[in-house]
């Protein structure tokens, strides 16, 4: 498939919110792409949109916010720009960064807007209520990551800060380093819910509570969304950076109980006296956070540290999965000691970087390098 590597610029004016993005004719020509159709673009995230013509010389694309806020890029950086073949979406399901009273109406109108518009799970998409910009988040979209809504799309909009399913399709297989915590949520949370029935029968319950806990970076969400995929409860996901209604949230796992309620980033967790699980029942709630300062809260805590050495050939070894690589992922391994997995993903990012305009392998020097450049840029 062909691909271009372009420097990012800001939107025009009137693109803003469109969802659209520009590049001059022999760009287009070059990725095989007429205008109007779709493209995938890819930076520290992947997202994707409609291309059309722009006059300029340069050879940029031009993305506004909330496109180069998907793609995880900001202007002068670089993308990688492929055509995209989204399928029409069976399901969307959408969640507003605000409270929003959601009735049948509003839903039509939501749907109106988004219609024709590619959208990839994952990513937010500006639609305009009540004159105001509100960003909703991608939560899922069927059949697969990529899809276009059209009027057939069985939408769904949330009405507040949960999340039923997480933005990624993420296993346990992609998750490297981490046997230990994911045997342990299997045997104290999945296994319990599973026979709950049959723990009551000797008087016993699931357990209702574990808190993880480790630095930034090392997984604790990619973990969330792991269990979301992998589990057969009902989960729902909270992420408590934003405000949130625990009590609501309760109730509404016990109605669907046996369930998990993941509760991310603990620590910004504003009403920590609502951390009382001993009402649940058949509902065993996972704190994730950087420290273990609400341990007293919790029945059981794991620790997730910094990967180790076998740890981080692992995550190298999901990162590069889909990657042209022929390196000694054990070296880079043995030298990156104090990287998280977010680190790792950073450096094989700037590697892939480096060896996609010369359309080359990543080898082992290209990984040493591009470590050698986070660390310059204070990256790590
Ligand atoms: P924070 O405390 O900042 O919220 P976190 O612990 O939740 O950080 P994630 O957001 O899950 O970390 O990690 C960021 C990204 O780094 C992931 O989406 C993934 O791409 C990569 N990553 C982190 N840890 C791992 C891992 N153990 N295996 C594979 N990839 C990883």
């Amino acid at each position: 498939m062909r691909e271009l590597i372009l420097m990012v610029a800001r939107a025009n004016k009137s693109d803003v919110n469109a969802v659209r993005v520009r590049m001059k004719a022999t760009l287009l020509a070059h990725l095989g792409v007429s205008p109007g159709d779709y493209v995938e673009i890819e930076g520290e995230r992947k997202t994707i949109a409609s291309v059309w013509l722009s006059d300029e010389k340069a050879d940029i694309i031009r993305m506004d916010e909330v496109t180069r806020k998907n793609a995880g890029v900001k202007p002068g950086d670089r993308v990688i720009i492929r055509r995209a073949n989204p399928v029409k979406a069976t399901n969307v399901e959408l969640l507003p960064e605000l409270d929003l009273p959601v009735d049948p109406g509003f839903v039509s109108y939501v749907k109106k807007e988004i219609q024709g518009k590619p959208i990839i799970r994952g990513n937010l998409v500006p639609i305009p209520v009540l004159g105001k910009r509100v960003l909703f988040t991608v939560v899922k979209t069927d059949p697969g990551d990529v899809v276009v809504v059209s009027e057939e799309t069985d939408l769904k909009v949330y009405g507040r800060q949960t999340v039923k399913v997480s933005p990624k399709a993420v296993k346990y297989s992609d998750i490297g380093g981490m046997k230990d915590v994911i045997d342990k949520i299997i045997k104290y949370v999945e296994n319990p819910l599973t026979v709950s029935y049959k723990l009551a029968e000797v008087g016993l319950t699931p357990l209702k509570s574990i808190l993880i806990y480790g630095p930034p970076g090392v997984g604790k969400t990619l973990l969330a969304s792991a269990i979301s995929n992998e589990t057969k409860h009902y989960f729902i996901y909270v992420d408590c950076r934003y405000k949130v209604d625990l009590t609501d949230i309760f109730d509404e796992a016990m109605k669907h109980s046996p369930a998990i309620v993941f509760l991310d980033n603990l620590y910004s967790l504003k009403d920590t006296e609502a951390l009382t699980f001993d009402k649940l029942e058949n509902v065993t709630v996972i704190g994730a956070s950087r420290t273990n300062q609400l341990r007293d809260k919790f029945n059981l805590e794991i620790e997730i540290k910094l990967p180790d050495k076998n740890g981080r050939l692992e995550i190298l070894q999901i990162l590069t999965r889909k990657l042209p690589v022929e390196a000694d992922l054990e070296k880079v391994a043995e030298v990156t000691e104090g990287f998280s997995g977010a680190d790792l993903e950073r450096l094989v990012k700037v590697a892939l970087f480096n060896v996609l305009s010369k359309g080359e392998k990543i080898t082992t020097d290209d990984l040493l390098n591009a470590m050698k450049e986070i660390r310059k840029k204070g990256l790590t």
